[in-house]
């Protein structure tokens, strides 16, 4: 390997280093800029419905009968979904939403257990009842409503493209041929690119942090997945990462719940309704996702969904 590739090389490992931990002081280098992820002091603090009672929904009792709600989230998604390694604690825009309607249902923060499901594994996760809810980056589509129930959507996301600061010939998903490209497997932008641009060399890992890591260590050449990931990646390492292009999709984020779960799911419908009213999901929005430079859109039409 020539001097400058291994140097580049070790930057890149740096780096994913610096990603894989969340935040620069858990790479053990002093000075290096902490990562700015969501003060836990901004946070809204969402009020708990009382007196909720909702027994036409077995998840609902379950989880009553049991004392807390498992809700399924991502844990490396920047702004979105984010689990600090050192106290376990998640945060971000989903990890918001999750706690928001916890709160609708009748369960205080100190009842709300997440748990980190990968993409692959959602529909599964939601069928033998390891979880009651899943809120991460889950976009609502007809083949998925076959396996689970979505509320929503809370949030449009749209298909887009990661690629190193340097890189100059990637701008569009036309340009992807003969390119190494990471996604992760079981995700909406994984099957799109396999479908619509067989040309590209597609690469599959189970999160999209790891996907990262191989960009920077000059593995692949570009990641797709949601512009709201990418966006969220690019400002944790702004000088090595770029976002390229529009996005290519409409990704519309559900709230999963067991199929057939109609009650369940209409509750959330309405609590995400009362819960844009009343500003609370702008104020989370801000104090997560907003972050990462992108203002607050409006958030999409809440379409209750008919078939799960
Ligand atoms: N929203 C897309 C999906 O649900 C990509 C993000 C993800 O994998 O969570 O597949």
């Amino acid at each position: 390997m020539c001097p400058a590739t291994r140097a580049r090389r070790a930057l890149g490992a740096a780096l994913a280093c610096l990603l894989a931990a969340g935040l620069a002081a858990a790479c053990g280098k002093e000075g290096s800029p902490p990562g700015k992820g969501p003060a836990p002091e901004r946070l809204p603090h969402y009020r708990v419905a009382r007196d909720v009672r909702l027994p036409a929904s077995p998840t609902w009792t379950r989880a009553k009968r049991r004392g807390h709600l498992v809700v399924g989230v991502k844990e490396d998604q920047p702004y979105l979904g984010e689990k600090d390694p050192a106290t376990g604690t998640y945060a971000g825009f989903d990890i918001e939403i999750a706690k928001m309607m916890s709160a609708s249902l009748g369960f205080p923060p100190r009842s709300v257990r997440f748990r980190t499901i990968a993409s692959a594994n959602r529909e599964t996760a939601l069928q033998n009842g390891q979880i009651d809810l899943y809120v991460g980056t889950y976009t609502i589509n007809a083949g998925r409503a076959k396996l689970v129930g979505f509320a929503g959507p809370y949030y449009l996301a749209g298909q887009s493209l990661l690629v190193r600061r340097a890189e100059d010939d990637i701008h569009g998903p036309g340009d992807l041929a003969g390119r190494r490209v990471c996604s992760a497997a079981g995700s909406t932008p994984y099957q799109r690119l396999k479908a619509d641009y067989p040309k590209a060399v597609l690469v599959a890992y189970d999160t999209y942090s790891v996907c990262v890591d191989n960009l920077l260590t000059y593995q692949v050449d570009a990641v797709t997945t949601d512009d709201a990931i990418l966006i969220g990646y690019a400002a944790k390492a702004p000088r090595e990462l770029k976002v390229v292009g529009k996005p290519f999709s409409e990704e519309p984020y559900g709230i999963g719940v067991p199929r057939g779960d109609t009650a369940l799911r209409l509750a959330l419908d309405d609590a995400l309704r009362a819960r844009e009213r009343d500003g609370d999901w702008k104020k989370a929005y801000d104090a997560t996702l907003g972050l990462s430079g992108v203002p607050a859109p409006h958030p999409p039409t809440i379409d209750r969904h008919p078939a799960s």
